[in-house]
């Protein structure tokens, strides 16, 4: 598997997670950070009971990098003692900051030449800008030591457990904070113990090293918590985008069905109107006019027939062709088109002849609209070389009859006007639909 598949986005939080616990068991296993104090540098010092009036005597040496003093404790009016400070750096004022250090290890020789059971001091002193006083204070945070019957030993001392001892309070009443605290941590002094008792102590310092972590524990919560929340906000945006980029998508997908359905919907109609027309005139074919007649018998309203033929058509198309037959075809469409209201129906029966369904008030105003049309398809020029015309049958709808029952009449209304000698209105009305008029 591929490392990029690995860290793709569903498997993004087992990953940040597997980091998690791995971060965190780094911290608590490894991340380790040591400060080891030099202990051959010039700045080391003796203080011993003389700054109290004591005559304690005390004496150090350096060697091999280690450092060993001896403590002869004299009698005196103040409590006998003896101490070496060790800076933690070449500056004087700069100390260590302790607070990413969990412990500081000393490892120590200790022997006493009388019987007597002593303890070691060990104190961290934190260097301080006195607000009230505006001097430097030396704060002393303490820890004792009780030497184990072992000639070197390494005690660590965790660095929660030093406390400001009750003697510094007295002695510095005026401040009020009488915590430990360690962040600038300039000396460590290592001072004989507590026992007032005549001793002839030797104590061998061989190291000491503050002992710790790269990071401290709140600088870890923090890195995690804010991996976490980056993550969870980079998901949730991630997925706002992709979700917006979808919808956008499928509207555009949406809005494209729409158009090509707009558009099979606009060729289905003009398919559907073609079927229904004839192709030379444009006028409806049988289908179409079969299709409008029952249309308009939703509509109330007087209805009537008018069935045209051409006469004598044959001799036409003989004398004169086809070609011509078939623009006398075209004009006549033209000229009833031109003679007949927008709402009537017309169209081309079959060969050369033509129906025309139409509402008027009665038979009267039927015919006369039948014998209109003859007149001035006889009057207009639909050839050039003869005169054209045509017979016509007139009849009223039956709405219980079907579209060929009633051109039936209107057909043998048309044969009528031929048997008469052509060019003329016949009329044959079924009496029981509507009242002669
Ligand atoms: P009548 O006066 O009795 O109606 O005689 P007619 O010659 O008009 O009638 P007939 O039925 O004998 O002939 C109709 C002719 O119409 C026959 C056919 O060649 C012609 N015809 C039919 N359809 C078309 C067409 O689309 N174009 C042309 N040019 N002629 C057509
Ligand atoms: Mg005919
Ligand atoms: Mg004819």
């Amino acid at each position: 598997m591929h490392w990029q598949s690995i860290i793709r986005r569903e498997n993004g939080y087992a990953v940040l997670a597997v980091l998690s616990l791995s971060f965190l068991a780094w911290y608590h296993w490894g991340m380790n950070v040591t400060q080891r104090i030099d202990l051959d540098v010039p700045g080391i010092s003796m203080m011993n009971d003389a700054i109290n009036g004591g005559n304690s005597l005390g004496h150090f040496v350096q060697r091999d990098s280690t450092l060993s003093f001896t403590c002869q404790t004299r009698r005196s009016n103040t409590f006998p003692f003896c101490s070496v400070m060790i800076p933690t750096s070449s500056r004087a004022v700069q100390g260590l900051d302790l607070r990413r250090f969990h412990s500081v290890q000393i490892k120590l020789s200790y022997s006493e030449a009388s019987d007597l059971q002593d303890s070691v001091l060990v104190y961290l002193l934190n260097a301080e800008h006195d607000a009230i006083s505006t001097a430097t204070i030396s704060r002393a945070n303490l820890q004792t030591i009780i030497p184990v019957n072992q000639p070197t030993y390494s005690y660590s001392l965790p660095i929660a457990n030093f406390y400001v001892p009750s003697w510094w309070s007295f002695l510095h009443s005026k401040i009020s904070d009488h915590s430990a605290r360690l962040d600038n941590v300039t000396d460590i002094q290592i001072a004989t113990g507590d026992s007032h008792a005549r001793k002839n102590t030797t104590i061998t310092v061989r190291s000491v090293e503050f002992v710790g972590k790269w990071l401290t524990l709140f600088e870890v919560q923090f890195v995690l918590v804010a991996a976490w929340m980056l993550a969870v906000t980079v998901d949730v945006l991630v997925r706002l985008i992709a979700l917006k980029r979808s919808l956008q998508a499928n509207q555009n997908r949406a809005s494209l069905l729409d158009m090509s359905l707009t558009h099979a919907n606009r060729e289905r109609d003009k398919y559907r109107k073609l079927a229904s027309l004839d192709k030379l005139t444009g006028l409806y074919n049988r289908q179409g006019v079969q299709e409008r007649y029952l249309q308009r018998l939703d509509i109330k309203e007087t209805l009537f027939l008018i069935l045209l033929d051409i006469d004598n058509f044959k001799r036409i198309n003989d004398t004169y062709g086809h070609n011509e037959g078939d623009a006398i075809l075209v004009n006549l469409a033209t000229t009833l088109t031109a003679h007949l209201r927008e709402d009537a129906v017309i169209g081309r029966w079959g060969g050369e002849e033509f129906v025309v369904i139409c509402s008027a008030k009665n038979h009267t105003v039927a015919t006369r609209i039948a014998e209109r049309l003859r007149k001035s398809i006889a009057d207009s020029q639909l050839s050039l070389y003869l005169p054209v015309t045509c017979s016509v049958g007139v009849t009223n709808v039956d709405r219980s009859a079907t579209l060929q029952d009633n051109l039936e009449r209107a057909d043998k209304a048309l044969y009528q006007s031929k048997k008469d000698g052509k060019n003329r209105v016949s009329t044959g009305f079924y009496l029981a639909a509507e009242p002669m008029a």
